[in-house]
């Protein structure tokens, strides 16, 4: 695994930044996550486009050249090798003195990785995953793709301690968000629901492209509030995310959803956006 650090390429352990550097003093800065599938980047302008997004949203002036980027990306992800990559990609306002304020002159940094994929096991795809719901205790500005995570750090880890895959977040007491790194789904009565774009989620990607999908494809799909007990007598749940991609969820706190198996607008789903990666041209 490699890093690119303010052009400097290391293996991924020996690569340093700053300690003044704000990201690592005040996680001032913003995120990308990308795939490469068959050694080509996936959706590469989606996610050049809501790293701008995010880099206006904590007004970092950083002038993003995606052909530069595509060309720095092709480069590191064929230095290191992998066929099946992801791709982590971090601005931050830089390193200056430590004062909360934006320091004058200073210098936004980049950051690269290259890293092989870790996605979901097999048995995860085919048999579907469990999730906890936990009060969503984040900041109003969910649509920026900030590197503070430490809300969505501690909720991944409350999942794993009850051995479920993903936590989910919930507002005022049944009002579903999103995962802690994942969009979320729910199909009830032939209808998909997906909570809106309104600053309380991250715009996904892979959320993006599903809403696509399920819109070529015929089926009945809103954007809307989503509430827990919708999600709770829903027939089929299902996450969306980079790594993740399709992921159907047969738990809920332990409870089995539906039927409990993964079921068929969720396969359907997945199956067609397969067909879209790997026909990435
Ligand atoms: N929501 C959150 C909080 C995330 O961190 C992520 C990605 O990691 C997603 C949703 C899914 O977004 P994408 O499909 O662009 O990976």
């Amino acid at each position: 695994d490699i890093a690119w650090v303010n052009g400097q390429i290391s293996e991924i352990g020996r690569a340093k930044v700053p300690l003044l550097d704000r990201g690592y003093l005040f996680g001032d800065g913003v995120y990308e996550v990308l795939r490469v599938y068959r050694g080509r980047p996936f959706a590469l302008d989606e996610h050049m486009e809501r790293l701008a997004d995010s880099l206006a949203g904590v007004r970092i002036n950083y002038p993003l050249v995606s052909e530069r980027l595509r060309t720095l990306i092709d480069e590191l992800v064929a230095q290191a090798g992998y066929a099946e990559a992801s791709v982590y990609l971090q601005i931050t306002r830089g390193a200056s003195v430590r004062q909360h304020a934006f320091p004058a002159g200073c210098e936004p940094s980049l950051v690269l990785t290259v890293t092989k994929t870790q996605q979901p096991e097999r048995g995860q795809q085919e048999g579907g995953v469990g999730v906890i719901t936990v009060p969503d205790d984040r900041w109003a500005h969910c649509h920026i793709k900030s590197v503070n995570l430490l809300p969505n750090v501690l909720a991944k880890q409350k999942a794993r301690e009850a051995g479920a895959f993903e936590a989910v977040f919930v507002r005022a007491g049944n009002r579903i968000s999103e995962g802690s790194s994942s969009n979320i789904f729910a199909v009830k009565d032939g209808v998909m629901v997906t909570p809106p774009l309104d600053g309380h989620i991250l715009p996904g990607v892979t959320r993006r492209m599903v809403l696509s999908i399920a819109r070529q494809e015929g089926f009945p799909v809103r954007e809307e509030d989503l509430p827990l007990e919708f999600l709770r007598q829903a027939e089929e749940v299902f996450l969306t995310g980079t790594t993740i991609e399709v992921l159907p969820v047969t738990k809920i706190g332990g409870t089995p959803l539906g039927s409990g198996i993964p079921g068929p607008v969720t396969r359907a789903i997945f199956q067609a956006f397969t067909r879209k990666t790997e026909s990435q041209s």
